[in-house]
C-alpha cells in the first residue's frame, strides 16, 4: 500500500461554454496528479492533498470535489481570512484560450503556517518528529507549489522536506515552471535546485528545462540534471517519447503522437499521477511509462483536465 501527499494549490476554473457562459469546477496541477493517482491505484493506497481553503462556499466544495475523488482531506487547513484561488478560461472566437488569474491572496499560500499550527497541536507543544503523521511514502510537490508559497514560509517548506527526506519518505518534483509565478528566474533557479537536492525521483518537462537552463534534448537534460543526486529522472517532452535514467537503466521509450489533440491541460500532470500510480502498483519504470502515456494520450484528447470519471474507468484497462 502507497501513501502519497501532494502540497499545492487547488483553485475554482470557471471555463467558457458559450459567449457569457461558463461551467465551474476545482483545478490545479497538483489536483490533477492526485485525482489520476487515485483513479489509477487499489483502495488502500492514500493520496493526501496538502493544501490551504477558507470558509467560502467554494472551499467546501473543492473538499466535496476531493473526496467524491476519494483524495484524503486531513491536511486540508483552514484559512480564517482567506479564499481559494480563482482562474477563468476564455476562449475567443477562433477557439483560442486565454487565462486570468486571481490567487495571489489564496488560502493556499499559507498552508506553511496553518500546517505548523496544526501540528504543534497534534505534537502536543512542540513539532511531531517527522511533521507529517503519519509519515507518508511519497511527497510530490511541484515548481508551482513551491511558487505559490508566500517566499516567508518557504524556510518552513524545506524544513518539512528536509525531515521527510531524513525519515525516508521518497520526494518526488515536477518543475513545471510558469515564469508569472516567479520574481525573477534567479529566484526559480535557486528554489528549483534546492528540489533537485532533495529529489529521489525528478518529473521534468523538455519544454520546463529549455526555458530555465537552455536545455533542448534528453541528452542534455540527463547531463545537466546529473549535477544533482536524482535517484529515478523520467523526462518528458510531449509526443517525442519519455527518457527514463534510473540506477540500472537508461533508454528512451517512444510515445505515440496523437493526431487530434483536444486540449494539452494537464498533459504533464496526468502523466506524473499516473507513473506514480504505476510505479506503486508494481510495474517497471519502462511499462509504468507506456501506460502513464496512455493515460496523457487520453487526456489531451478531452476537453479540460479531467476526464470524466466514467469515461476514464471504461477506457483506461491495464
Ligand atoms: P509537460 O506538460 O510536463 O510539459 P508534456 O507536454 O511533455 O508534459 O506531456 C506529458 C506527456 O503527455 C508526454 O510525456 C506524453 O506522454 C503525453 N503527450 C503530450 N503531448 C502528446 C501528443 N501530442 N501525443 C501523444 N502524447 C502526448
Amino acid at each position: 500500500m502507497t501513501d502519497l501527499v501532494i502540497l499545492g494549490e487547488s483553485m475554482v476554473e470557471f471555463s467558457q461554454r458559450e459567449p457569457g457562459v461558463f461551467q465551474q469546477s476545482y483545478a490545479g496541477d497538483v489536483h490533477s496528479v492526485a485525482v489520476y493517482f487515485k483513479r489509477l491505484t487499489s483502495p488502500g493506497d492514500r493520496v493526501r492533498l496538502m493544501t490551504a481553503v477558507g470558509h467560502d462556499a467554494a472551499s467546501h466544495g473543492l473538499e466535496a470535489a476531493l473526496e467524491q475523488e476519494s483524495i484524503d482531506t486531513s491536511l486540508v487547513f483552514r484559512h480564517p481570512t482567506r479564499q481559494l484561488g480563482l482562474y477563468m478560461v476564455n476562449t475567443d472566437r477562433r477557439g483560442e484560450r486565454s487565462f486570468s488569474y486571481w490567487r495571489s491572496d489564496s488560502a493556499a499560500r499559507e498552508v506553511m503556517p496553518l500546517f505548523r499550527e496544526a501540528t504543534q497541536v497534534a505534537g502536543d507543544g512542540g513539532y511531531l518528529p517527522c511533521g507529517i503523521a503519519p509519515r507518508p511514502d511519497l511527497f510530490f510537490f511541484s515548481g508551482i507549489s513551491l511558487a505559490v508559497l508566500t517566499p516567508n514560509t518557504r524556510p518552513a517548506f524545506w524544513e518539512l522536506i528536509e525531515q521527510l527526506h531524513g525519515a525516508g519518505t521518497r520526494i518526488v518534483f515536477d518543475p513545471n515552471y510558469r515564469p508569472t509565478l516567479w520574481s525573477s528566474v534567479k529566484e526559480t533557479r535557486a528554489e528549483y535546485a534546492r528540489a533537485f537536492q532533495f529529489a529521489h525521483l525528478a518529473l521534468p518537462g523538455i519544454e520546463d528545462l529549455s526555458a530555465l537552463y537552455g536545455v533542448k534534448s534528453f541528452d542534455g537534460a540527463c547531463d545537466f540534471l546529473n549535477g544533482f543526486d536524482i535517484e529515478e529522472l523520467v523526462i518528458k517532452d510531449g509526443p517525442n517519447g519519455v527518457c527514463y535514467r534510473g540506477p540500472a537503466e537508461h533508454f528512451v521509450e517512444p510515445v505515440t503522437p496523437v493526431t487530434q489533440v483536444v486540449d494539452t491541460t494537464a498533459a504533464g500532470d496526468s502523466f506524473n499521477g499516473s507513473y506514480l500510480a504505476y510505479r506503486s502498483q508494481g510495474f517497471n519504470p519502462r511499462d509504468a511509462i507506456a501506460l502513464a502515456a496512455k493515460v496523457s494520450a487520453l487526456v489531451i484528447q478531452h476537453k479540460g483536465a479531467l476526464v470524466d470519471a466514467e469515461v476514464f474507468r471504461h477506457s483506461i484497462t491495464t
